[in-house]
């Protein structure tokens, strides 16, 4: 077995939605040209996570008439109340922002005769999604130091002083084993809902259990 050691600044496991988005997110910040970001993903970002085969909806906007708050309030009772409000709040006041970057790069986002989005419910627009992580793949592979590690399974962290500081892998088609040094990790494996059975019955519970990390940063 080959043995790869790397050292990256930034960690991001998980190359679903929302880890390729984080990689996006990170590299736009200011002061960002040289930071090194290598995103691990057990199979591969371009078709991943829960959003591999596309979606018909954006189910996280803000609508005409509606607030942020009002976001709150719904996943709040959607998840039993198990959620941390703020960070809820400050997330859901950046959805709009986030789509219409999202349409910037490519995605096709149903519009009415006035132009504005096609809406389906309280805080969800149609889209033509089956491109979209395709799209957010393209965007990820543009920006500069962004690494991608596909088809490697991440099964521990390296935690130091109480902080994780890295993860180890191995490569899923080869007989690699990865030693991951960073300064940051963020960990975007998915929900894991389905994995400790919150909701079974609806949607959640076909979530795949991937790990029951579900987010968190550790910076050093
Ligand atoms: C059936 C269903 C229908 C949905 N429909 C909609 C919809 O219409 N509209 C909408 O907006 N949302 C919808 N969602 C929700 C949406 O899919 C999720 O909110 C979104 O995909 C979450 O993104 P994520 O990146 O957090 O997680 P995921 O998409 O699950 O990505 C996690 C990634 O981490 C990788 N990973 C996991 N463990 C490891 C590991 N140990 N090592 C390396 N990589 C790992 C996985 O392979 C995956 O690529 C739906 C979800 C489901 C289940």
């Amino acid at each position: 077995m080959k043995i790869e050691r790397i050292k990256t600044d930034l960690l991001i496991i998980g190359g679903g939605t929302a880890g390729c988005y984080a990689a996006i997110t990170a590299k736009n910040a200011s002061n960002a040209a040289d930071l090194k970001i290598l995103i691990v993903e057990k199979a591969n970002i371009k078709r991943s996570g829960c959003l591999a085969a596309g979606v018909n909806a954006l189910n996280a906007y803000i609508t005409e008439g509606r607030e942020p708050k009002d976001y709150v309030e719904y996943a709040k009772k959607d998840a039993d109340g198990i959620v941390r409000e703020d960070l809820l709040y400050s997330i859901s006041e950046r959805f709009n922002e986030i789509t219409a970057h999202l349409e910037k790069l490519g995605l096709v986002i149903l519009k009415d005769k006035d132009g504005k989005y096609v809406t389906r419910g309280n805080r969800n627009i149609k889209i033509n999604g089956e491109n979209i992580k395709p799209i957010l793949a393209n965007a990820v592979k543009k920006l500069n130091n962004v690494t991608v590690l596909n088809y490697v399974n991440i099964f521990d962290f390296s935690v130091h002083d109480n902080k994780i500081d890295g993860a180890y892998g191995f490569g899923i088609e080869n007989d690699t084993f990865y030693a991951i040094e960073a300064k940051a990790v963020i960990i975007a494996t998915g929900g894991a809902a389905g994995f400790q059975g919150i909701k079974c019955g609806t949607r959640h519970s076909t979530r795949e259990p991937d790990t029951p990390w579900e987010f968190a940063t550790a910076p050093k």
